[in-house]
């Protein structure tokens, strides 16, 4: 359902071909392509890191311009992203909210954005943390993107933006769409015992190995109990730790840019 495409100016992203007909387009862009200098090279797309405003304006046109939805740049919505658990539902309203760095500011502290309006891109930015998106298509189209650091995933925040959309759509769970990004695996995810003891008591699919965090399983866990289909869901399934040359790590180098996850219902009905 994932596949990597490389557009012609260097920027790769991981989208799903199949949505072609809804209208809706996914991606989950990885660091290649954009203007930042190191140590945001290239296509750093969050302003709160450090790096030049105007480059990461740049950057988000990049992006734009390579799924072929230029036209949807300043509409353009993001938040203030807080590893907390509120859910955003997303109107016209807001359109253009955290667009431009010197522009309207971000949706404040929220860590999942919902709508079912056309035209509105969301966009969430991540480095090792866990980035869904989820995307209904019938009977009513809506889309969500979510940030799930270890606190947004024990609180179950994907599972909770699920039922959420899928009531904004008229449709169940199971009939969503829901796509895992690339972050921090379990490989590479050393946590605290206390984390680890928290996840282990509160999801059946976590054990306490090595000391190490399997988050993929409780995002997973999460959006399955809510009633997402597990063959319905898709993974890029690259560890962001180990593959820093392709994408941001937080654990890598904790002054880094932001790759984003992004999800626009681009077409009227
Ligand atoms: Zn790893």
């Amino acid at each position: 359902m994932l596949e990597r495409f490389a557009s012609p100016g260097g920027v790769t992203v991981w989208t799903d071909p199949g949505l072609a007909a809804t209208g809706v387009v996914i991606a989950f862009s990885e660091r290649t392509g954009g203007c930042s200098s190191p140590p945001f090279d290239t296509l750093n797309l969050a302003t709160h890191v450090g790096d030049d405003p105007n480059a990461v304006d740049a950057n988000r046109t990049r992006l734009f311009d390579s799924l072929g939805i230029a036209n949807l740049r300043r509409d353009l919505v993001t938040a203030e992203q807080v590893h907390g658990e509120r859910v955003a539902i997303v109107t016209s309203a807001d359109a253009g909210a955290g667009a431009l760095t010197d522009g309207a500011p971000p949706i404040p502290a929220t860590d999942a954005l919902l709508t079912d309006r056309a035209g509105l891109p969301l966009l969430m930015m991540y480095a090792d943390c866990v980035p869904v998106i989820l995307v209904a298509t019938h009977p009513g189209r809506a889309v969500g993107v979510v940030h799930a650091g270890w606190r947004g995933a024990l609180s179950r925040l994907p599972g909770k933006a699920a039922r959420l959309l899928a009531s904004h759509a008229g449709c169940e769970a199971s009939d969503l769409r829901a796509y895992i990004g690339p972050h921090i695996r379990a490989c590479c995810y050393e946590v605290g015992d206390e984390i680890l003891s928290h996840f282990c008591n509160s999801f059946d699919t976590i054990r306490a190995v090595d000391g190490r965090l399997d988050l993929t399983a409780a995002v997973r866990e999460s959006l399955i109990e809510s009633g997402v289909g597990e063959q319905r869901t898709a993974e890029v399934g690259v560890c962001t730790r180990e593959h820093a040359d392709m994408l941001f790590s937080y654990r890598a180098a904790p002054v880094t840019g932001r790759h984003g996850a992004l999800a626009v219902i681009a077409e009227g009905e």
